[in-house]
């Protein structure tokens, strides 16, 4: 077992945490194309010169999110920082099929059940409440920039809503999220003597 004052862990769970949210996006995805009716297969992208926009609308409030955790933990809360924005972004690669050409439902991941798998799913392979808690804050900090229509129990029901009433909470939730995760790495940081996580 190796002390370390840098938490080289934290890098390589917040890699394990990205891998496992991509890969379950991409099966979302799948699942939608799959189970669909063809009524609900209308997803599509957004008007091109409006993607830049929104981009940056995603990875500014993802990075402001990762800094908020920061600010409580300090520097070696920067593997959370970077991970935040990556996994706020990163959600819409559920419109890869329509930025191809393919037909698809409307943000497949973009979903409660989704997010109750990747909170489940995590907490199953990484063990890490931190990182939990990153993954909540990001996934709610994407919902809560979005707008327009969105399936909340897909791929089980692809009835669709529009997002606009659930913005606010889905902000103060991702806000939440991510001071938790900064608390919860300042508490393992004091209980491992501030010397960071453990390695072995
Ligand atoms: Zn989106």
């Amino acid at each position: 077992m190796k002390l370390t004052g840098t938490p080289s862990s934290g890098w390589r769970q917040a890699a394990k945490v990205l891998v496992l949210y991509l890969v379950l996006i991409l099966l979302f995805t799948g699942l939608g194309i799959l189970f669909a009716p063809s009524s609900a297969q209308v997803g599509s992208t957004r008007p091109e010169d409006t993607i830049p926009e929104h981009l940056l609308a995603l990875t500014g409030f993802g990075l402001l999110l990762g800094i908020g955790g920061m600010l409580i933990y300090g520097r070696k809360g920067l593997p959370l920082v970077v991970l935040t924005p990556v996994l706020t972004v990163g959600l819409d690669l559920d419109h890869l099929p329509a930025y191809l050409g393919y037909s698809q439902t409307i943000r497949p991941a973009h979903s409660l059940v989704f997010f109750a798998a990747a909170l489940v799913l995590t907490a199953i392979m990484i063990k890490a409440p931190d990182m939990e808690l990153v993954v909540a804050s990001a996934f709610m900090g994407h919902m809560a920039v979005d707008t327009g229509l969105f399936a909340p129990f897909s791929p089980i029901s692809f009835q669709y809503f529009p997002l606009g009433p659930y913005r606010l909470a889905f902000a103060g939730g991702a806000l939440l999220c991510a001071l938790g995760a900064g608390a919860i790495l300042r508490l393992e940081g004091r209980n491992s003597g501030g010397r960071g996580r453990t390695e072995g």
